[in-house]
């Protein structure tokens, strides 16, 4: 029967193949942000779950690291086509625990979850080592081998995406996995084991358990034979465990927060621009890592800019994530609206102005008790304020001039955090020299979220360390062995 059939869902971890209880019986409840409603029932785990799940992980580590390339890609291969075949269901959940608009979630997220897969299943048929010559006398090789059990955490904003984006190369590289998606949306990745069941996906290899950061997500931190763990969330979250993991020398890669800038100098091709902008600054209702919260504009064109995106962004239509012409749905939580809205009472504070938006919208019917903010804009805050220098995560965009290229730069770096930023400009040697110089893990030249899933991803200064996508997943998740012989 689908997850949909129910109207009150209790989710089960799944661990050696079996849904399992939390072993202390608590659960707490899983919200939909665009109603209010409970939805589910969610396991509270603790550390006895994490325990059981890396037992499991350690028992069917040996079959899997010693299957063939092809076999894997196959079993791999079965995930991403259980995804795509459950389409429609997955992005009705997706929406329903998010928020998000439900076209979003079917043509972004769950397509996404699917190229994951597949994308990943590809890579274990290609991947390989390098080997050296020494002349005639001496061959050294490498050998990359999996790590062991690996642990997976991901956030609520893409939880489908963003869960099997570390998920499918761990396990390509031949790890078992446990793995804990966001307390906040649980439900597309109790939807995955359901489908790892079906599909004959072997028991034991991907392990998850749910459950709060605090108890499940620091034990799959802490557990000794955890060798891994691959992080994606809020940039105190990941300071937490880079500190615990770096007890045990344990592997990090940790893709955190970002404040990124949207460049936009007075040459730039303006309607690309500025429609991209829209969506820069407003998909997901603004909690994409990703989206550009700074909007830096050229003097020369800044009022024409500002009166244009403002008009955009009154024109969005904010409301039922069901409706088909819903451009901005509901935000994720109430706590995560309360902040929001305490960003938007402090840029007041600040002397910004607020151009449009700035309060909370109240949707009719079906939606009445969600938690929805209008798209804001807002200008007159100096580059160092802190509404200019915290991540906020919500449907708010600020307004910065700048003079020339040197001031861009200065007010785009001057931030602590660096994981992407986007420059729009006809010059072919400016492009050039912002992609050389500002301080940014991703950097996007006339475009937006463009994303070729081979290009390493992640962000430098206190939007994380190491790097996912492509090879670079395939490298931290194995051990590198130098082999060197005398012949
Ligand atoms: P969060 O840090 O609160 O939680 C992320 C995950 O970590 C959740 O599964 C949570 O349960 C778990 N967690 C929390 N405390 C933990 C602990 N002490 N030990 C182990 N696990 C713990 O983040 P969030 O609010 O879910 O997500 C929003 C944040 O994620 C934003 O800051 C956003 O920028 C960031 N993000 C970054 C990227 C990226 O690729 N860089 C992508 C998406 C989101």
């Amino acid at each position: 029967m689908s997850l949909t059939a129910f109207t009150m869902i209790t989710i089960a971890n799944y661990i050696g193949g079996v849904w399992t209880p939390p072993r202390s019986g608590r659960y707490f409840d899983d919200i939909n942000p665009a109603t209010g409603e409970v939805m589910a029932r969610v396991p509270d785990s603790d550390a006895a779950d994490v325990e059981a799940a890396v037992s499991a992980a350690r028992a069917a580590w040996p079959a899997w690291r010693s299957m063939k390339p092809a076999q894997r890609y196959e079993a791999l291969h079965a995930l991403a086509e259980g995804i795509r075949r459950r389409l429609d269901e997955l992005a009705a959940l997706e929406s329903d625990d998010n928020g998000k608009p439900l076209w979003l979630a079917r043509s972004v997220d769950i397509p996404r979850a699917v190229s994951n897969f597949s994308f990943y299943a590809a890579a274990a048929l290609h991947f390989g080592s390098e080997s050296y010559e020494m002349g005639d006398e001496v061959l050294s090789y490498v050998l990359r081998r999996p790590l062991g059990v690996v642990g997976a955490i991901s956030p609520w904003n893409l939880p489908l995406y963003l869960f099997t984006w570390k998920i499918a190369p761990a396990l390509a590289a031949g790890n078992c996995v446990v793995a804990k998606p966001s307390e906040v949306t649980p439900l597309t990745a109790f939807e995955l084991s359901r489908i790892a069941q079906e599909v004959g996906f072997p028991a034991g290899v991907l392990n998850i358990v749910h459950g709060r950061g605090a108890s499940a997500g620091e034990a799959v931190v802490m557990h000794p034979h955890t060798r891994a763990v691959s992080f994606t969330g809020g940039t105190r979250t990941g300071r937490r465990i880079a500190e615990l993991a770096a007890r045990q020398f344990k592997k990090v890669s940790l893709e955190l927060g970002g404040k990124n800038p949207n460049i936009i100098f007075a040459d730039a091709p303006y309607d690309e621009a500025l429609r991209t902008t829209v969506r820069s600054s407003f998909a997901n209702q603004g909690q994409i890592c990703l989206c550009g919260s700074r909007i830096l504009v050229e003097a020369s064109i800044y009022e024409r800019f500002r009166d244009d995106l403002v008009e955009r962004a009154r024109a969005l239509k904010v409301g039922d994530p069901r409706d088909p012409d819903t451009r901005v749905g509901a935000v994720v939580s109430e706590s995560h609206m309360q902040k929001i809205l305490s960003y938007i009472a402090l840029a007041r504070e600040e002397g910004g102005r607020i151009l449009t938006g700035g309060e909370r919208v109240a949707v009719p019917g079906r939606c009445k008790d969600g938690f929805f903010v209008a798209p804001t804009v807002i200008e007159g805050l100096a580059p160092t304020c802190r509404v200019n220098q915290e991540e906020i995560f919500g449907p708010v965009v600020t307004l910065i001039p700048f003079a020339d290229e040197e001031e861009a730069l200065s007010i785009a770096n001057g931030v602590e955090y660096g994981l992407s930023a986007t420059v729009w400009t006809q010059d072919l040697r400016r492009a050039h020299r912002m992609a050389r110089d500002l301080e940014a893990g991703i950097v996007w030249i006339n475009t937006w979220l463009l994303r070729d899933l081979r290009t390493p991803f992640g962000g430098t200064k206190a939007s994380g360390m190491g790097r996912e996508g492509g090879w670079e997943a395939m490298l931290f998740f194995t051990e590198p062995k130098a082999v060197t012989i005398q012949l």
